[in-house]
């Protein structure tokens, strides 16, 4: 064994092994007493396209890569026609598997190429029992594709067709491998030059050690993986492909050669299914390193462990996007901020639950484990202080790791005119409502932008931000100020993935009201009005848990503005097509 053989990785250890006169080049990293995890990479890869997965990996397991055969420094088959078919990779595989983990199933793990080929291996009988778990990511069964594209073909619908035509697009690639000769001499020419900027252009995947050297032969080789098996398979595809180890199916929803559709039916050939899904192009394992380690490591863990298959906790709506990740809310102790943790919860996230209200904060982590989260923690910070924010965001880094979803929603209401308002009332409403959120953006938007692997920022700002009112001019201003500084963030933080959502509810039935404060009037008036307020948006009682669910919603959809309520829509589209009619609504008196 030889180590330092992976670029970045410097305690790998190297061994080969034979199989049908190949030389498989196997890396190994971590303690081989852990359950072993086995990557098998795609095209045109080497095994280094895994570097930084495994590295995370190998703190909690045996991790195993090799080069397919062709790839890397494996070496090819003479001659290569016929040398790629789906027999003699799974023939490859059992024998690293045999070499690496004799005695125990491994968990595997193929992106691409090396799903497609996963795939096969388990769903053929000779490899039951040698896999205790897979994890798919970007790579269908050509079986499952092939049933997939006779069902749409024999049974068209307008849907199907479209889903069929959309998948016929995506692939042109293939078609293009299978012309003779061209593709080799692209990769060896120009493309194989270029294929690093092309990468980190439209995939956006970060430039460095990646891809190797070995990349033109890599991809001349590995046009033999379609030309040996994708007519033949997409022709005739097995009947019986059915997966016999429990499959997570990682998806990322903006890649750019395969449909979302194709994975439709999946529960029929794997019915132990997990799905993931994750907004990122085709090469994840390089540019969201840390959610898919995270996503494998959990996977493993769980099918680890002796006792019945394993269900995932979390059963929330968007667990599959949700699962795992970190968010923090802030005004995390009562009304939307609870609701919005415990949504989360319900999804499978990691939260922390930030708020002025320690004791508050702490019942809403408390909460979260109970319904679905696999941690949470309560912190106490008033949002408007700079370094208690500052504090909170190096401790949250260090401990729980990168805020994948921020939501910034602590908020305070202040009510009554504008000549009533004094600087002291501007100045609180502004500090929590405006500040508040502009602390939680610069902090952990930063170590979002950082770490460079995405992520979404949310804002509650409010209907107030564009509904102008005689009654609410401070509030009204922060909340303008905050939908504002959302938009400019949103087009600022784009291009690093990082969504900004604004969301502007209208009247919701929490404890803002009891809290507010009102410009102008003696305590036992401001007393009073908050009474009668609070009744108001009682009698209105639209749910916290509602505008909850849009936030959700906002962050998989990725959406700029979002106006909760109807009261909130319809002044929104007032704003838009009929301001003098809102400014004459800013004119009423409150009904208070
Ligand atoms: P809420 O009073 O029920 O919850 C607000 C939470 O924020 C409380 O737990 C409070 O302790 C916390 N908080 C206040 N100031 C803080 C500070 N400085 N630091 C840390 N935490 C602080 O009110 P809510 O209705 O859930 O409000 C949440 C957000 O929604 C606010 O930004 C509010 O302006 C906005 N909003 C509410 C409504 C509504 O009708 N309820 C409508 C539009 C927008």
């Amino acid at each position: 064994m030889s180590k330092g053989i992976i670029k970045g990785v410097e305690d790998a250890r190297e061994r080969w092994v034979r199989t049908g006169g190949i030389e498989l080049c196997v890396a190994e990293l971590g303690d081989p007493d852990r359950p072993t995890v086995l990557l098998v990479h795609g095209y045109p890869d080497s095994k280094e396209v895994w570097t930084e997965v495994a590295a995370r990996l190998a703190e909690r397991f045996h991790v195993v890569l090799y080069d397919v055969r062709g790839h890397g420094r494996s070496s090819a088959p003479v001659p290569l026609r016929g040398g790629f078919t789906l027999e003699k990779l799974t023939d490859d595989f059992l024998a690293v598997a045999d070499a690496v983990s004799p005695d125990e199933p491994v968990h595997l793990v193929g992106h691409d190429w090396g799903s497609v080929q996963s795939w096969e291996f388990v769903t053929v009988p000779r490899a039951e029992g040698r896999i205790a778990s897979f994890t798919s990511i970007s790579g269908p069964s050509l079986d499952h594709f092939g049933q997939w594209i006779k069902k749409r073909m024999s049974r068209p619908t307008p849907r199907r067709t479209a889903q069929l035509l959309g998948q016929g697009a995506k692939s042109w690639y293939v078609y293009l491998l299978h012309t003779p000769v061209l593709p080799e001499l692209a990769w060896r020419g120009p493309l194989g030059k270029r294929w690093p900027k092309i990468l980190e252009r439209a995939e956006k995947v970060p430039s460095g050690d990646y891809p190797t050297a070995s990349l033109p032969s890599d991809a001349a080789h590995g046009a033999w993986l379609y030309r040996d098996n994708v007519r033949s398979r997409l022709r005739r595809p097995r009947t019986d492909a059915y997966a016999h180890a429990p499959v997570q199916l990682i998806t990322p929803t903006g890649d750019a050669f395969l449909s979302e559709h194709l994975y439709d039916e999946l529960e029929h050939w794997a019915p132990q299914l997990t799905r993931r899904t994750l907004p990122a192009k085709h090469w994840v394992p390089r540019t969201r390193p840390d959610q898919v380690a995270a996503w494998i490591g959990d996977f493993v863990t769980a099918n680890e462990s002796p006792g019945p298959a394993p269900q995932t906790a979390a059963t929330g709506a968007y667990a599959d996007r949700f699962s795992g990740r970190l968010v923090l809310v802030t005004g995390a102790a009562s009304g939307i901020g609870r609701a919005t943790a415990f949504a989360f919860a319900e999804s499978g996230a990691r939260v922390v639950a930030v708020d002025r209200d320690a004791e508050g904060a702490a019942r809403t982590a408390e909460m979260s484990r109970l319904i679905g989260s696999p941690d949470a923690w309560g912190e106490a910070v008033d949002v408007s202080d700079e370094q208690a924010m500052e504090k909170l965001a190096e401790k949250v880094a260090a401990e729980y790791g990168t805020v994948d979803i921020l939501v910034n929603n602590a908020g305070i209401g202040l009510s009554g005119s504008f000549l009533d308002t004094t600087s002291e009332d501007w100045k609180q409403v502004l500090d929590v409502n405006l500040w508040g959120v502009i602390h939680g953006c610069r902090l952990f938007g930063k170590q979002m932008a950082d770490r460079g692997q995405g992520g979404h920022i949310v804002n509650t700002a409010s209907a107030a931000a564009y509904q102008p009112s005689k009654a609410l001019p401070a509030y009204s201003t922060s909340k303008a100020a905050v939908l504002m500084l959302s938009e400019c963030l949103r087009a600022e933080l784009a291009g690093q993935d990082i969504g900004v959502t604004a969301i502007c509810p209208g009247l919701v039935n929490t404890n803002i009201t009891s809290t507010a404060r009102f410009a102008g009037v003696s305590a036992e008036e401001e007393k009073r009005r908050q009474k009668k307020s609070s009744r108001l948006y009682g009698l209105r009682n639209y749910p916290p848990e509602k505008v909850a669910e849009a936030i959700l919603s906002a962050v998989v959809n990725n959406r700029a503005v979002v106006p909760v309520t109807p009261e909130a829509r319809g002044a929104r589209f007032m704003s838009r097509f009929a301001p003098r009619a809102l400014r004459a609504v800013a004119r009423m008196e409150p009904p208070l």
